[in-house]
């Protein structure tokens, strides 16, 4: 999976290679993505998957994926489906081994059923307030009423538990450990909930469910994982894996905690994606500006540039914030290779080559990919009305604007020097067209007399073009922390109301024409964009994936 040399090793791989040189698992490596299918997977998830999937590769090992399915009231299908779908996207193989927490709820309840015969759990009776209340404070907790049952007790009770004869929430099997151990999650966590509710796998074959911490390592011990990758809250929780392993006596994975990936001016969590897709804040989870995998999948993102992106910002065990650019970068980087070039016209604006003769059409030859000799090249019609970039004209220009303006001469790409005799404007006094003449002499982009231009724009031929719409996209959120809000307001309050931009009459060279979903070019001085599932056979609708990066509208925001 990696697509850089890695340089030095980062502190789990370093971990790893202490296990294979002592032995610990006699040279195996195992990892695992255990995502709990109540959501779409965010680029959060495509960090951990790479992070599993990329040890695995990295020391001839192997890689599960096990949705965690202990909570029957949040997990659907549908989740199920997305999550295999993007994790495959992102290219991590899990060679057949799909798996279910759900998969192991027999073997779970047998392993209760021996803790409770071993002293070591205990039917409380106790309501979810009074158990949180007991637990205390720092200073201690105080036993539950319930703790000292005998174990014939106990068993019963389970098991009527496990039969149904009694309502959601009226009983709890919980880990008796220590009331008064300083790390909460010691004090006699629950390991089993009443919930008389239907599982998407297991139907209503169980009315009683296990608690993530009672579930996870054991999942992990019964496949065989030997490092259980997650991240840092869960470092609090390790002694209590570590506990259930042992207490139980089965293969003890090691539990390793990493920091998660947070990015600026987004959002990584799925209570809130859920949010933003329920109250309609977006148009879906694959809506471009989510920070979902198939989010950036529709945006034009491709698992070679997320793979980049989670090989460069490494893994760490400090919390920090990702810069938005770090991601886009990658994708630049990787499209630079492979998308191939072609010319659209985002805001039209008409010019007309006044000495062009009427009617005539010249092919000019276009590269398709400066970067991939391979990929040849194409024809672009060039007529005598065309339509260039609004920005590329200025009445009056700025010093150092080598582009058009009255009396400047530029190089329309791959075509001729074009000079500007005048603009004409309507009754507002926009620019509604440009007058122009060409230099027969230039075709190609060269002067024989060996004049100069500074300047090079991009063009369509307007009997030739084809319409489109395209989306622009920016940051979801206005503040690179969504959290950063006053009193009385939530992140919500930060959504960027210029987060989507949509331009419908842009017009686009005529090899365009039928382009495949999901396919993605460079318009060439604009940016990457990737064709929308939205499009029709007579229209199509591009999703600006990322810009190229501009030179110009940073002068002019220096200027400023
Ligand atoms: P969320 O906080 O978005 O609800 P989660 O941790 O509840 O995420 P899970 O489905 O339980 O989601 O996560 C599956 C795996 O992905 C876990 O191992 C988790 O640690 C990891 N993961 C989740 N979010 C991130 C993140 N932002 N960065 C890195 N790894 C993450
Ligand atoms: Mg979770």
């Amino acid at each position: 999976m990696s697509s850089e040399p890695t340089k030095s090793l980062n502190f789990i791989e370093e971990i790893v290679e202490s296990h294979n040189a002592d032995g610990r698992f006699g040279g195996k490596v195992h990892t695992r993505f255990p995502p709990e299918p109540n959501g779409y997977l965010h680029i959060g998830h495509a960090k951990s998957i790479c992070l599993n999937y990329g040890l695995a590769v990295r020391y001839n090992g192997k890689f599960n994926l096990r949705y965690d399915d202990t909570n029957p009231t949040t997990e659907e299908q549908e989740y199920v489906d997305a999550i295999r779908d993007d994790v495959r996207w992102l290219g991590g193989d899990w060679q057949g081994r799909e798996f279910y927490a759900s998969d192991y709820f027999d073997q779970l309840y047998e392993w209760a059923e021996k803790l409770i015969r071993d002293g070591k759990a205990y039917v409380d009776d106790l309501p979810a307030d009074e158990i949180a209340k007991y637990r205390g404070d720092i200073k201690g907790g105080k036993p539950s009423p319930y703790r000292d049952r005998s174990v014939e007790e106990n068993l019963d009770l389970f098991r009527r538990m496990k039969a149904g004869e009694f309502p959601d929430g009226s009983r709890t099997l919980r880990a008796k450990i220590d009331m008064n151990s300083p790390n909460f999650h010691l004090r006699d966590p629950i390991m089993y909930r009443i919930m008389h509710a239907n599982h998407h796998r297991t139907g209503n074959k169980w009315c009683i469910y296990p608690m993530y911490d009672y579930a996870h390592g054991q999942s992990d011990s019964i496949e065989g994982i030997t490092h259980s990758i997650c991240t840092l809250e869960f470092e609090i929780h390790r002694p209590l894996y570590d506990w259930y392993i042992n207490a139980l006596g089965i293969y003890h994975p090691q539990q390793i905690e990493f920091a998660r990936l947070t990015l600026a001016y987004t959002v990584l969590s799925k209570r809130r994606l859920i949010q933003l897709v329920t109250e309609k804040h977006v148009a879906g989870w694959d809506d471009p500006r989510m920070p979902t995998i198939s989010g950036v999948r529709r945006r034009g993102y491709t698992p070679g540039a997320m793979r980049r992106f989670c090989e460069r910002i490494g893994v760490s065990k400090f919390n920090g914030i990702i810069d938005m650019s770090w991601l886009e970068d990658a994708l630049r980087e990787d499209l630079n290779k492979k998308a191939p070039r072609v010319m659209g016209v985002l805001r039209p604006l008409k010019v007309v080559i006044e000495n062009y003769p009427e009617g005539q059409v010249e092919e000019m030859v276009a590269i398709n990919n400066p970067e991939d000799a391979a990929a040849g090249s194409r024809k672009v019609p060039f007529s005598k009305v065309l339509y260039i970039e609004q920005d590329d004209f200025r009445e009056n220009p700025p010093k150092d604007f080598f582009r058009l303006a009255p009396g400047k001469e530029v190089r329309f790409r791959y075509a001729y020097f074009i000079k500007c005799v005048s603009a004409i404007k309507d009754a507002a006094g926009n620019v509604v067209e440009l007058r122009c003449t060409y230099d027969p002499a230039t075709r190609g982009g060269d002067a024989p007399d060996g004049r100069k231009v500074k300047g090079t724009i991009h063009w369509v031929s307007a009997d030739h073009a084809i319409d489109a719409e395209v989306r622009l996209y920016d940051h979801l959120f206005a503040k690179p922390d969504p959290d950063d809000v006053p009193e009385g307001q939530t992140y919500l309050d930060n959504l960027n109301p210029k987060s989507l931009e949509v331009l419908t009459g842009c017009k686009l060279e005529p090899s365009l024409a039928g382009s495949s979903v999901g396919r993605t070019f460079q318009f060439e001085r604009l940016g990457y964009f990737c064709v929308d599932k939205d499009s029709t056979a007579g229209k199509l609708v591009f999703n600006r994936a990322v810009t190229l990066r501009d030179s110009w509208a940073k002068i002019e925001k220096k200027g400023k």
